[in-house]
């Protein structure tokens, strides 16, 4: 029994990680609420340290709480005692399965999705002859945006003639609810194929896979294909006379600590003909979409305060975003592209008629795409 614990040093007879958590916040945390300004999880529920003394996370409808945080990272990025109160909700959605007492019914959708990415059906590795490097786009952008990613595919083999592509799942959807076991049995063993084929360096365009990829990938070497963008002049290249205007940047959390794939992107969209212009909330500050940690499974209200959020902070600027996620998320409350569509379709994304793939049809796309590329290899 965790609740009710004394404040000051406090010790834990099986120190678990969500034990060490827990004693981190409760031991460190000053309660000086400059997370739970940010945050309106942390507004309702109160500071890290009085959630960490207050609730029983032996119990299955405490440890519910976990999953109405983003674990987008906000909170860690502002304390002054860089404390990371969302590794500890993290450790509190693994300990919730650990128990036993995790609800898959309740985020069906998204575990279809995630297994749909990694089946036979969907994915494929197009590895040509002494390939080293693949493009790993991932699973939204390849449904959404088949033909983007086949041109984003094309334009990297120019820089790098043996590059190979990947099309799978990183499985980040089963490592935010927490099913720890199950994220390692899928993602090791997309590793280990990579690996038996030589494959030692990976280019993704998805800031989940992105960060899947840097923190499991076991020495894999790890860029964006933005960053390639950005080094080769793509945007002063593809720069068209539809391109121009003010424009925000929303930072995928993923990314909130990545400086050179966030100048990657500035700088692309400068050669593109725009001018950005700062929000309050970017860069290291980022917010979240409303998308992360699946919160909109359990409070959508949270997930929908924080893309109103964004939009506020937009005024009437039309937002830029680097994660397909994203960009289906806050196109909801305010005019928000990808900026894969600003270098590949200007003018359809200055004219707004991108025609963006929705619902089932993002599956078949996925499909067409694996055999437009079988082919191609
Ligand atoms: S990770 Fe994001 S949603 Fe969760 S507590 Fe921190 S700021 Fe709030
Ligand atoms: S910012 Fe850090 S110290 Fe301040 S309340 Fe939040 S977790 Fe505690």
């Amino acid at each position: 029994m965790i609740a009710g614990l004394p404040l000051g040093k406090t010790s834990f007879p099986q120190r678990t990680p969500l034990a060490a958590a827990l004693e981190e916040i409760i031991d460190r945390c000053t309660e000086c609420s400059a997370c739970t300004r940010n945050c309106a999880f942390l507004a309702k529920n109160g500071t890290p340290k009085s959630i960490a003394i207050g609730f029983d996370f032996t119990s299955p409808l405490h440890q519910q709480i976990a999953y109405q945080c983003s674990l987008c990272g906000l909170c860690a990025a502002v304390c002054p005692e860089q404390l990371e109160p969302d590794q500890l909700f993290l450790e509190i959605r693994r300990q919730h399965v650990k128990d036993g007492h995790f609800s898959a019914k309740l985020y069906r959708p998204l575990i279809a999705y995630e297994s749909l990415g990694s089946s036979r059906l969907f994915s494929w590795a197009a590895l040509p002859q002494k390939c080293e490097t693949v493009f790993f786009p991932g699973c939204t952008l390849p449904g959404t945006r088949p033909t983007v990613t086949l041109q984003m595919y094309q334009q990297l083999r120019q820089a790098i003639p043996s590059l190979g592509m990947v099309l799978h799942c990183c499985s980040k959807p089963s490592h935010d609810l927490g099913r720890t076991a199950f994220f390692h049995s899928r993602f090791d063993e997309l590793l280990n194929r990579l690996a038996s084929h030589g494959i030692r360096s990976v280019l993704t365009a998805c800031p989940n896979c992105t960060k899947i990829f840097r923190q499991y990938g076991q020495g894999l070497a790890v860029q964006t294909v933005y960053e390639i963008f950005h080094a080769h002049g793509l945007g002063k290249t593809l720069a068209s006379n539809t391109s121009s205007g003010e424009v925000c940047v929303h930072d995928p959390c993923p990314f909130r600590d990545d400086l050179p794939v966030q100048s990657a992107i500035r700088g692309l969209l400068t050669d593109l003909g725009h001018t950005v212009v700062d929000m309050r909330h970017q860069k290291q500050r980022t917010l979240c979409c409303g998308e992360g940690g699946a919160v909109g499974f359990v409070k959508p209200q949270f997930a929908q305060g924080w893309a109103t959020l964004r939009c506020q902070e937009a005024g009437k600027r039309k937002l830029v975003t680097y994660c397909a996620g994203c960009t289906n998320f806050l196109n909801r409350v305010t005019p928000t592209v990808h900026i894969v569509d600003l270098l590949f379709r200007p003018e359809a994304a200055a004219k707004d008629t991108l025609n963006i793939a929705r619902g089932p049809s993002t599956y078949l796309n996925r499909i067409i795409l694996k055999h437009r590329i079988k082919k191609m290899t």
